[in-house]
């Protein structure tokens, strides 16, 4: 009896506890905005996108490995607190303005000539590419955001596409004719329009949408997938068709998608990666483009050879290239391990939507930690605090203005612009935040719905039996430990939330209403929890978080070590006066010197509470203060070599900058204060270390 009247007690408390909260302090910026959709609006999409999926799931016919989670429609998911911040500086920073500020995005997708980088006649060529990538992520935050401007700003350039294919076009370039598409640069860049609309389809329910993607995808041109990485071709329009099949079930979508795979071209190619060949030049955001569509054809296909060729992909990336915040080198082509060396931006949007696929496909955390460490931390670092001007290439290491100093492409440097002068990453960095929002809650195949990536959010979503279900997440994640939600069904309803249980959290724990939810039944890092949800039940989730450290060698050999915290990279800033103005005095000659991984678990955390406007500040509300070495080493530089396509002879190809090729000696002890990498413009998130830090090269990196 007292156990029954003291949980009585408890339940009360969460409940008023949940109501000061929603009362208080948590309203998301754009609650009120006018142009929020009802409930009866979001289930109807939530019917034309999701609904059709789930449907298709109980039919083995066509889905014949059921994916684990299914995308809700861009609005579902709105942004709350901190991240609500960030996404309203992009609406009012670079995504919600960038066709004022370049012709390419004021001009490209039009049906004329386009005066800019890489036009070819009559708005062919680079523009197509680069306003597509803006477009896809324009139309995404427009709708996520409600937003009344954007979205009309979306539709002005998106409804002539889909008018010119509904007149009779066979392409989405509808102003020529299908030729058009034997340019592998067109074809590659008509993929990217493809995703654009699918997104709108998915936003607003229109038939024409989908008639267009329909009428486009029956019978198209797809390139065969090579065992290449260089030049893009047209094969990545696999995706938006496949998409395009599970939106209309129009089974002529499949057939042509299926014929693609069943080529002898891509049966090989998939073989190879199978075996770990990986052919020729490896221009980076090909390779997480294509690397993605073995793995999409396994929902309608059940054979795991094709999951396994993406995934095989992913290890040798993650073996040779990958860098601590999650993405590969790729300056602009890969060019492995080294804490000098340069990221595109294109390649975070790419690699994301890459994780994404396979996160849906196989329900599995890995992919959601994956996306979690680039977002977190890759993310950030590419765009200056108030979404103004971002750069082109990042690196782990980044000590003043000059350094990196040698551009290792065409396209841009590391400097943070308005725009660039090549303007793919301009475009494309404008995808990160809203696929990720999009994407943090999913719905699976059998009604419930899945806490995939995690945030502060709002959530509108159908569950159950089509019951009408609100989600407010409140957290500070991944500032903070502890993430609560609170569920609001229109009436009790009986359908199953799952929840990720990161993979880096070494004690977990999950409860309902305050009562403990028994984990060991999670399966593929996911718990479930199945009962009657009703109006007032709170899940409170807790993450606790320890610095850990993890270590390797650059592909120079030299051996490094990275400290993180939950699924934030941690690094030491160069402090700046602005993105482009670091201070040149800042000292950053410091050296990894801890003895063993206790050592790092046991280092000082400082938190404070997290600023009341969040633009990823250097004052950080996380901060870990780590003992360190003292030292005077600089970086160095290693000759590099390559092998000859023709003769398969080594030859010398330029040099690496790298750290010290062995551990540095200490010139005494310090104390240096770590702060995210997002938060930083300059700084060191790869330490050489010391001769008693040698263990570290073997701990290896946990998402
Ligand atoms: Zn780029």
């Amino acid at each position: 009896m007292q156990r029954k009247i003291h949980h009585g007690l408890r339940r009360l408390i969460v409940v008023m506890a949940c109501l000061v909260l929603l009362g208080i302090g948590l309203a998301p910026a754009r609650a009120a905005a006018p142009g929020d959709r009802p409930a009866r609006k979001m289930a109807e999409l939530m019917r034309v996108s999701v609904e059709r999926h789930r449907h298709l799931c109980d039919s083995t016919d066509v889905l014949k490995a059921r994916p684990a989670f299914i995308p809700l429609p861009p609005g579902a998911v709105k942004p709350a607190g901190w991240l609500a911040d960030w996404a309203e500086a992009a609406a009012d920073g670079i995504t919600g303005h960038l066709d004022e500020r370049h012709n390419t995005f004021r001009s490209a997708w039009q049906a004329k000539d386009v005066r800019a980088p890489g036009a070819r006649v009559q708005g062919t060529g680079w523009p197509l590419e680069q306003c597509a990538y803006w477009l896809d992520g324009l139309v995404r935050l427009a709708y996520i955001l409600d937003d009344t401007e954007l979205i009309a700003k979306a539709r002005a350039r998106l409804d002539p596409v889909v008018e010119g294919v509904l007149r009779g076009s066979p392409s989405f370039i509808y102003w020529l004719p299908k030729e058009q598409l034997n340019s592998g640069f067109d074809n590659w860049a008509h993929s990217h329009m493809g995703r654009a609309l699918v997104a709108y389809y998915q936003a607003t329910g229109d038939p024409r949408v989908l008639a267009a993607l329909v009428k486009v995808y029956r019978d198209y041109p797809l390139p065969p997938l090579g065992n290449r990485f260089y030049p893009v071709n047209g094969i990545v329009n696999l995706d938006p068709m496949l998409e395009t099949y599970v939106l209309s079930g129009d089974e002529q979508v499949l057939r042509t998608a299926l014929a693609a795979g069943e080529r002898e071209s891509f049966r090989t190619t998939v073989e190879q990666w199978n075996q770990g060949q990986f052919g020729g030049r490896k221009h980076a955001v090909i390779v997480y483009e294509n690397i993605r569509v073995p793995a999409l054809l396994y929902p309608c296909t059940a054979d795991e050879t094709l999951l396994e060729a993406t995934r095989s992909a992913v290890r040798w990336l993650d073996r040779d290239h990958r860098l601590p915040y999650g993405v590969t080198s790729g300056g602009e082509d890969l060019a492995g391990i080294g804490s000098a060396q340069a990221t595109e931006t294109c390649d975070v949007a790419a690699s994301m939507w890459t994780f994404l696929s396979l996160l849906r496909i196989t329900g599995d955390r890995e992919w959601s930690g994956r996306l979690e460490r680039i977002f977190f931390n890759a993310a950030p670092a590419i765009v200056d605090r108030d979404f103004q001007t971002h750069c082109y290439y990042q690196s782990p290491n980044r000590i003043n203005s000059r350094f990196p100093g040698r551009v290792p492409g065409p396209g841009g440097d590391f400097s943070f612009r308005p725009i660039n002068g090549t303007l793919c990453c301009v475009g494309n960095l404008n995808r990160i935040l809203p696929d990720y929002i999009m994407h943090m809650w999913m719905a699976t195949p059998e009604g419930g719905l899945a806490w995939t990536l995690y945030g502060p959010c709002r959530v509108q979503a159908v569950a159950g039996e089509g019951v009408n279900v609100q989600l407010e997440c409140t957290t500070a994640y991944p500032f903070a430990e502890t993430v609560t939600l609170a569920v609001s069904p229109e009436r009790p309803a009986a359908f199953a939330l799952s929840f990720r249980l990161p993979a880096w959290c070494a004690g977990p724990s999950v409860e309902v209403n305050g009562e403990a939810v028994d984990l060991s039944t999670a399966r593929a890092g996911f718990v479930r929890v199945e009962r009657t949800w009703r109006e007032g039940d709170v899940v409170t989730l807790r993450f606790p978080m320890q610095p850990r450290v993890a270590g390797g060698r650059e592909s120079t050999g030299a051996p490094y070590a990275s400290v993180f915290y939950g699924p934030l990279l941690m690094a030491l800033p160069i402090p700046d006066d602005g993105p482009n103005q670091p201070d040149p005095t800042a000292p950053w000659q410091y050296a990894f010197d801890l003895a063993s991984p206790a050592e790092v678990a046991g280092l000082e955390v400082a938190r404070q509470e997290i600023p009341e406007t969040w633009d990823w500040p250097l004052r950080s509300p996380v901060a870990i203060e780590m003992p360190a070495a003292r030292s005077d080493w600089e970086f160095t530089t290693v000759p590099q070599q390559t092998t000859d396509m023709k003769t398969g002879q080594k030859k010398p190809h330029g040099e690496a900058c790298s750290l010290p090729l062995r551990p540095v000696k200490s010139k005494g002890p310090a104390t240096i204060r770590l702060i995210p990498y997002g938060s930083t413009m300059y700084r060191i998130s790869m330490f050489p270390i010391t001769a008693r830090a040698e263990w570290v090269i073997d701990d290896k990196q946990t998402d």
